[in-house]
């Protein structure tokens, strides 16, 4: 957990989709950044993802089903 954020209480739901990339599948064909309709990724040097706007994510799931390599999790908030 990031400094100064704080635990959900017992009643409180994340709101923001979870995005998870398994770097070690990722072959870094773009795939995911170009048909992600929210622009939620940027990519590295060497074109592989990084979720740079998680927050902008409306959990279409495009990127997870686009992906050939099934690199990408998405994890939708409660
Ligand atoms: S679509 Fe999959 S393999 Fe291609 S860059 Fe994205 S995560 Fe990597
Ligand atoms: S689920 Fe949709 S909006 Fe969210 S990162 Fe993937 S393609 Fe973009």
């Amino acid at each position: 957990m990031p400094w100064g954020a704080e635990p959900l209480g017992r009643n409180e739901r994340c709101t923001m989709n979870k995005i998870q990339i398994n770097t070690k599948w990722c072959k870094k064909c773009g795939l995911c950044a170009k048909y992600c309709p929210k622009n939620v990724f940027d990519r590295d040097k060497l074109g592989g993802p990084i979720v740079a706007r998680p927050e902008d994510c409306i959990g279409c799931m495009q990127c997870e089903s686009r992906c050939p390599d099934f690199a990408i999790d998405v994890e939708k908030a409660q």
